[in-house]
């Protein structure tokens, strides 16, 4: 089946995931949401039934816990560094180019659920303002999530980019080999192949238990071309914010070549406060105490006008 199709099988309707999982009776399902459910069915197969504590299952289920009016529509002021509504200049030497509002999952604690994505196009401004401002070496592709455009929308991206002198290096921000690992197919490693600039991964892992013996393969296939494989993860309470469950993720990355980058302190979101964790170090403490020091990603917080992410 193609990752398409693939994708067409997600989970959307709350009462058939409820029945699926065979969800407690009287669970305070969020029935409607403008951040609505979406679940691959692979991470619906990792839940495990009947309980609500599971903590894949915390992180993709619409709960009335959302409806707590803390928090804010545009936590890290995206607003304020736009240059168009798909291009964001926040850090000096890149910009990010938010590809698209679509992605393989919905994680209810995204940062960017209210952001207003608008019609997708062909990045022509984007390309024009890129390729004007030569302090500009990297280019981060972001969302949504990248993965989301076909292959061939993503050749023809990738290709202009090419051709700017001054750009040196490509940046994917990407979640969707851990919904759908059919996603790196054959056309797609052929385009990331043939493009000349260097090419990074950034994964977004939260747990060890997202990974699997097809996502690892599909990330080594990655690897192979010579792309580093960095990872970013949010730290979110009743998910991973225990020692034990970071060490275990950490471990498992580099025993499969991927590089734990950040380890984020949650964006307070409006409609995800409940997944705070409060700050705290002592967790990274005990981690640095029992990790090899490239286990360890940076512990960090996005500060809405810092020169780059504050390290905790
Ligand atoms: C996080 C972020 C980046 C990348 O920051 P690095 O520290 O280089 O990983 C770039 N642009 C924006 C808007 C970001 O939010
Ligand atoms: S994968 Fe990333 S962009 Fe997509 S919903 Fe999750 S956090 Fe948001």
């Amino acid at each position: 089946m193609s990752w398409k199709a693939i994708q067409k099988e997600n989970f959307t309707d709350i009462e058939e995931l409820a029945a699926f999982l065979e969800l407690p009776y009287g669970t305070p399902l969020l029935k409607k949401s403008r951040f609505p459910l979406n679940l691959p069915r692979r991470l619906a197969l990792k839940i495990r039934k009947n309980s609500l504590e599971d903590p894949i299952l915390r992180q993709f289920l619409p709960t009335e816990d959302e409806n707590v009016p803390s928090g804010h529509k545009d936590p890290v002021q995206d607003i304020s560094f736009q240059k168009t509504s798909h291009l964001l200049h926040k850090y000096a030497g890149r910009m990010l180019i938010i590809t698209t509002g679509a992605c393989a999952m919905n994680c209810r604690f995204c940062f960017r659920q209210n952001y207003e994505y608008g019609p997708g196009g062909d990045f022509s401004q984007e390309l024009q303002i890129l390729s004007q401002d030569e302090t500009i070496e990297e280019v981060l592709l972001s969302g949504g999530d990248p993965l989301s455009l076909s292959n061939r929308r993503l050749e023809i991206l990738l290709e202009k980019l090419a051709l700017i002198p001054h750009i040196k290096r490509i940046r994917f921000h990407t979640r969707f080999p851990i919904g759908i690992p059919e996603r790196i197919d054959e056309a797609f490693l052929a385009l990331l192949e043939k493009c000349p600039k260097q090419i990074i991964f950034t994964l977004h892992v939260n747990l060890a238990e997202e990974l699997d013996a097809d996502i690892l393969l599909a990330l080594k296939k990655i690897a192979r071309l010579g792309i580093p494989i960095l990872t970013q993860t949010v730290l979110l309470r009743g998910v991973n914010d225990k020692v034990e469950v970071l060490k275990k993720l950490f471990l498992t990355l580099v025993n499969n070549g991927l590089i734990p980058y950040y380890l984020h302190q949650l964006d307070p979101v409006q409609g995800a406060m409940h997944f705070e964790v409060p700050m705290n170090t002592d967790l990274l403490q005990a981690l640095h105490a029992e990790l090899p020091g490239y286990a360890l990603p940076r512990f960090v917080k996005e500060e809405p006008f810092a020169k780059g992410k504050t390290l905790l």
